[in-house]
């Protein structure tokens, strides 16, 4: 094993145990492939799916394969109308699954996210029967202070420029705390414990996924 790969199955394993700790389930795989066959074997089928936008979970290939298999799935980028959009935001809460990423997770195991329209952090909040989160390494920040600044000066500038919205991080690439209309900052939440055991399950990739 080289240096970076110790270093990084070190950390896994630290934060999978404090996911434990915090009643979430953590996992760790090497590859995409793997983190689609993990997911795989997690979902069954049979299963109602819905997800938020995750460039991840569409990076490990796993909305593809939902479509080859067995499942019955609310996906918003069918929806022709923002009243069918709105339906499907809402299907979510009653979904056996709910797909996503974090934007960070910090090595004791708590899980940060920062949300536009806030369907994403309230369906994996509450409803969903099980939330299964893909988080690459990269998304790994050492406590809340510098999982939120990961969020905002490097994630949300990020989404903001793939997305095109008119926020001054798009054009300086830094956060400057905007209070507009198209901001994608308008809630943040931390996730520090789930009182539902195992609800919540994380599956770690060693490789880059997502912003
Ligand atoms: S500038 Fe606005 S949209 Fe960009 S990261 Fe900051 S709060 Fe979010």
């Amino acid at each position: 094993m080289t240096p970076k790969e110790i270093f990084n199955e070190i950390n896994a394993k630290k934060i999978i145990e404090n996911l434990e700790k915090r009643n979430m389930q953590g996992f760790f795989v090497k590859t995409k492939e793997e983190a689609l066959k993990l997911a795989l074997d997690i979902i069954p089928n049979k299963s109602t799916i819905c997800w938020g936008g995750s460039q991840s979970i569409l990076q490990i290939g796993l909305i593809d394969a939902l479509y080859n298999g067995d499942y019955t799935l609310f996906d918003r980028a069918k929806a022709t109308t923002q009243e069918e959009i709105d339906t499907i935001y809402r299907k979510a809460f009653f979904s056996d699954f709910y797909l996503a990423s974090a934007n960070a997770i910090t090595l004791d195991g708590k899980i940060i996210n920062i949300d536009g329209t806030g369907n994403r952090v309230a369906a994996m909040i509450y409803g969903p029967k099980n939330v299964l989160l893909i988080v690459g390494l990269n998304k790994v920040a050492k406590d809340e202070i510098s999982a939120v600044d990961r969020v905002r000066n490097y994630a949300s500038p990020m989404n903001a420029i793939r997305l095109d919205k008119n926020t001054p991080c798009k054009i300086k690439g830094n956060c400057y705390d905007c209070i507009s209309n198209e901001t994608i900052c308008c809630v943040t939440t931390i996730t520090r414990y789930s009182k539902e055991k195992n609800r919540i399950k994380v599956i770690l990739v060693e490789e880059e996924l997502g912003y």
